[in-house]
């Protein structure tokens, strides 16, 4: 059954006209499938880390036995056109960030309808009754259930110095995800520690994403989400969402002209700390 899914999801992507510029080619490459079983104890041990208000899968829906994720690969012609940008994100990075999004709740509501026709319950919990976003004082900006944690979970990447997940095929994405009562073979998660993706993370070298941020919210300790919120939900929907005729922009200087922009960085074998 999850090559079933991965293969309808894929088909989705591959085939829907909402995965597409107007007039254009997708907003979405090809994507990456992965699953977690729903009593995996890192849900549990995430009300720890991000906090008790973060839903487990149990708590989005009763009887759930496993958790479907997928990464929305941003293609390389965007990729390459918000690498030219220093200050605000490129047109076409912005119209993923609305469009692509809007399609990505298109493909949650397509494999929730999709696993209920087969008699199965499902929820996809981003667009679950609940959901919220939040200030936390001790984790800063947050939600009731993490995609990038959910995919975490799933196998599909590893966390990084700018607080987002490289998977296989890097950080520029758009994640998703469904909580079902199917039980489904969960992925292995093969990184040796949950930030192993990252160069910083893993030999202290790199930091690319810390001249690429133009509002100052990264650097060596990391990333502050207030900074980066302020500029993202701000100042570039502020300055360049009328023009590019969106609300959500994004940003996403840190995700491209970066090593990890596209792939996992391969070692580069030199410590800058
Ligand atoms: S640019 Fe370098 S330091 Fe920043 S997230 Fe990517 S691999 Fe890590
Ligand atoms: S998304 Fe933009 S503002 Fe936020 S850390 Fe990355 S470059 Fe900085």
């Amino acid at each position: 059954m999850v090559g079933m899914i991965s293969t309808e999801i894929r088909r989705f992507v591959g085939e829907s006209p909402e995965n597409r510029f107007s007039g254009g080619g997708p907003y979405f490459d090809d994507p990456l499938v992965g699953f977690a079983a729903a009593g995996d104890p890192l849900f549990r041990e995430y009300k720890g880390i991000i906090g008790d208000f973060h839903r487990t899968p149990e708590e989005i829906l009763a009887g759930a036995a496993s958790v479907v994720c997928w990464v929305l690969p941003v293609t390389r012609a965007t990729r390459e056109s918000n690498r030219r940008e220093n200050r605000w994100p490129s047109r076409e990075w912005a119209l993923t960030r609305h469009h692509g999004e809007t399609f990505n709740n298109t493909l949650r509501r397509h494999l929730v309808a999709w696993l209920e026709e087969r008699g199965h319950r499902a929820v996809a919990p981003q667009l679950a009754e609940g959901w919220r976003q939040l200030e936390d004082p001790a984790v800063g900006i947050a939600s009731t259930w993490s995609e990038r944690h959910a995919a975490y979970a799933a196998g599909l990447g590893t966390f990084s110095l700018n607080d987002a997940l490289i998977t296989g095929r890097g950080i520029a994405h758009r994640l998703g995800s469904v909580v079902t009562d199917l039980v489904l073979a969960p992925t292995p998660r093969t990184a040796p520690d949950y930030r192993h993706n990252c160069l910083w993370h893993r030999e202290g070298s790199c930091g690319a994403c810390i001249g690429r941020c133009p509002a100052g919210a990264l650097s060596r300790q990391g990333h502050d989400k207030r900074k980066c919120r302020d500029y993202v939900y701000d100042a570039v929907p502020g300055t360049v969402g009328e023009r590019y005729g969106v609300a959500q922009t994004g940003c996403g200087l840190c995700q491209t002209r970066v090593p990890c922009e596209g792939e996992v960085p391969r070692a580069t074998g030199r410590t800058d700390s």
